[in-house]
């Protein structure tokens, strides 16, 4: 008899303890963007076991695609599994690193990474038992928190030959997003300037951190004046060695983030006149260094409409008395007006953590303001994405909360359901070419009325 998409919901259940024992080694072994090797070659061991055939980019060691079956639709689930560096927590609901400033999993990556790869087994079940047309891949990407593993991906043509993008992230409401993500870049600035005696012969001197706090202070001036969406942050760790020595080097790190990448381009460019501005005003010479850029999300609604009626059909993430009684001490680490304020929006009920289905349009009022390597590939091919209920309303990603509750049954149940609705979905692509027709027609229209990515 053939397979049904209750089958496949079912085929995830099975491999529950698989995806736990997944997204717990992955949890205890955090590594950096960059530094993936042990993760990816988990999940390379993983699929690869599992009668995937592996295709590794050698330009890219943590980068691969695990693929099975043939034929059109190729499915792309996007994994990811880097860590934050200096995110390490235990499971408790108190801050507790593992090491201290060590990396740790406060995105939850080795829940997505798990949910992806559980996700994609059951499908490649699906496509063997079946016999049908239709490829399946796991994508392994590396870099996510750097924003560039995806952009180099698609420049090494890993994409190339894909139809559809599934992906999902861990959150705290069950949610599907038709748009989202800011578009961003990275710089680095670096000044050079001069190093004296502080005060034998500052006269003498010209400061590399002074060139620093002036852009700073510029570009502060700078926010008024830019889209209201747009965002910027920088960090600087370089600042001279002791304050009698006439800092001769200098620099900052900045993000620039905005809801088209068009803005996120032009915000830069002042950005940089800034750079040079405070160069000139302190005689000191600037670099720039632009690391890397992506895009915000190509919205897609026909899309959306299909992920968001998978979550129906799924079984969302119920969480019992012990892991909301923990859910509950985690929340209560954050101010109670922020607790409320996200129970409310995300309709919790009152409970720390989302059990409902959130509305169909909650992504409107709940814009995704991160920014991820993902809105790239949705530039190349219609990509969805899903958000399951892994953390407790109020809790934010990048947290030491959030990596405790990636790392327990909290963040797992999430996964589990996630997987259960990346299967439905790609069930969909594989068996309703309706559904495939508007998604495509769809995309193809916003493709061709958007502004090229990378003009220069
Ligand atoms: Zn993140
Ligand atoms: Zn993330």
């Amino acid at each position: 008899m053939a397979m049904e998409k209750r089958d496949l919901h079912n085929e995830v259940k099975k491999m529950k303890s698989l995806l736990e024992t997944t997204s717990r080694l992955i949890w205890e072994h955090p590594e950096v963007g960059g530094n993936e090797k042990e993760s990816a070659d988990y999940f390379r061991k993983l699929l690869g076991g599992e009668g995937f055939k592996i295709v590794n980019e050698e330009h890219m060691e943590n980068a691969f695609y695990a693929e099975y079956g043939s034929g059109k639709p190729v499915i792309a689930i996007l994994g990811e599994y880097d860590a934050l560096p200096g995110l390490s927590q235990k499971v408790t609901d108190n801050k507790a690193p593992v090491a201290e400033g060590e990396p740790g999993h406060g995105c939850g990556h080795n829940l997505l990474g798990a949910a992806a790869a559980i996700g994609a087994i059951a499908v490649k079940r699906y496509l063997e038992a079946e016999g049908i047309s239709g490829t399946v891949r796991f994508y392994g990407c590396p870099e996510e928190e750097l924003l560039s593993g995806k952009v180099k991906m698609i420049y090494y043509h890993m994409f190339d030959d894909c139809d559809f993008a599934i992906s999902w992230h861990p959150m705290s409401a069950n949610m599907v997003y038709d748009s989202g993500y800011l578009a961003s870049a990275s710089a680095h600035f670096e000044f050079r300037g001069r190093s004296s005696h502080a005060a034998f012969a500052p006269e003498l001197g010209r400061s590399a951190l002074d060139a620093v706090e002036l852009m700073n202070v510029g570009v502060n001036y700078l926010r008024e004046h830019v889209t209201s969406k747009a965002r910027i942050h920088y960090t600087t760790d370089s600042g001279g060695f002791a304050p009698n020595i006439v800092p001769p080097l200098a620099g900052s790190w900045y993000f620039v983030r905005a809801p088209y990448i068009a803005d996120v381009k032009d915000i830069l460019k002042r950005i940089r006149k800034i750079a040079e501005g405070a160069a000139l005003m302190t005689e000191t010479e600037a670099d720039v260094r632009i690391d890397y850029g992506c895009c915000e999300m190509l919205e897609n609604h026909a899309y959306g409409d299909l992920a968001y009626q998978n979550m129906k059909e799924a079984e969302l993430p119920v969480f019992d008395d012990e892991e909301t009684e923990f859910a509950s001490r985690l929340v209560g680490t954050v101010t109670k007006a922020d607790a409320e304020k996200a129970q409310k929006l995300y309709d919790t009920e009152g409970r720390p953590m989302t059990w409902k289905l959130n509305d169909r349009n909650l992504y409107q009022i709940n814009p995704l303001t991160a920014s991820s390597d993902s809105g790239d590939i949705s530039h190349i091919m219609p990509m969805c994405v899903v958000t399951t209920s892994c953390w407790p309303a109020g809790v934010a990603p990048h947290t030491w909360q959030a990596t405790a509750a990636a790392g327990c049954s909290l963040g797992e149940k999430g996964a589990l359901s996630a997987a259960q609705i990346i299967t439905g979905i790609a069930y969909d692509l594989y068996n309703r070419p309706d559904q495939r027709e508007a998604i495509l027609t769809e995309f193809n229209q916003k493709r061709d009325a958007y502004v090229p990515m990378y003009e220069s």
